[in-house]
């Protein structure tokens, strides 16, 4: 596998070594509904930076502003060093993307109102990692045959399961799921969720769109991670089974294996 790699074409950079080394397996899937796929990931092995994008807007917005934004952030943190990768760092990253999309939104009124949801791992230190969210986009941890979620949404219907107003069963029905509170590009500011996360040897990362959590309940996910397979084997695992319970949206999964 190239330890740098893209869905679409980009500038170049040079990577700053960084980290430890890790094993990477990426894949999207427009799904069995939709006619495009407004998902994007990107990711550089060297630099310890994976990004997924979940892109939202009519015509061809949602995947111009989630290769945008992924881009934007793989380029802001390739270039900087892992222990410059503050979360004001990280944040100033996710703030690049932002004015990009808008930049790009600014000068074709087909692209006006277009978004993009953002889930970032960037390592900053040995096995410690920044985890950045903006959306519904999602990053799990693997552990020890126990799956953790390490993110909250930021939607409508996680805000009232918060609240208690609705149930989960409600959540996965709601007419409203799909509206997100926080996204990179609609806005002149952007407010991305910071944390740090500790990884172990053997932990697997999972950065995916919700195309795949709507599919696939966290039980369901954590059968398909545990066994022997390969991280490869495991991903193409998901995939299907998120297409095989339906396909709805466009699916993006990226595991990232912590050696
Ligand atoms: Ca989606």
């Amino acid at each position: 596998m190239n330890a740098r790699a893209r869905r679409f074409p980009a500038c170049k950079v040079s990577p700053v070594p960084v980290v430890a080394p890790t094993r990477v397996a990426a894949l999207s899937h427009t799904g069995s509904v939709r006619r495009s796929n407004q998902d994007a990931w990107s990711y550089s092995v060297e630099a310890g930076v994976f990004v997924v994008c979940d892109g939202m807007g009519g015509a061809a917005g949602g995947e111009i502003a989630s290769r945008t934004a992924a881009e934007a952030f793989l380029e802001h943190m390739e270039a900087i060093s892992p222990e410059l990768r503050t979360p004001r760092g990280v944040a100033k990253a996710v703030c690049a993307a932002n004015r990009r999309v808008q930049a790009r939104a600014a000068h074709d009124a087909s692209l006006a109102g277009m978004g993009t949801t953002l889930i970032a791992l960037a390592g900053c230190g040995d096995h410690e990692w920044r985890l950045v969210h903006v959306g519904d986009s999602r990053c799990y941890r693997w552990r020890a045959g126990t799956l953790s979620r390490e993110t909250e949404d930021h939607s409508l219907v996680a805000e009232q399961l918060r609240m208690g107003v609705i149930d989960e069963e409600q959540a996965a029905l709601s007419p409203m799921r799909n509206i997100i509170t926080r996204s990179v590009g609609t806005r002149r500011s952007v407010d991305p969720e910071i944390q740090t996360l500790f990884a172990e040897p053997g932990d697997v990362l999972l950065l995916c769109s919700d195309g795949l959590t709507r599919e696939l309940s966290d039980e369901g996910i954590a059968a398909l991670l545990a066994g022997s397979l390969s991280l490869e084997e495991r991903n193409a695992a998901l995939l299907n089974a998120a297409l095989g319970a339906g396909g709805r949206d466009n699916i993006t999964s990226l595991l990232i294996e912590i050696p």
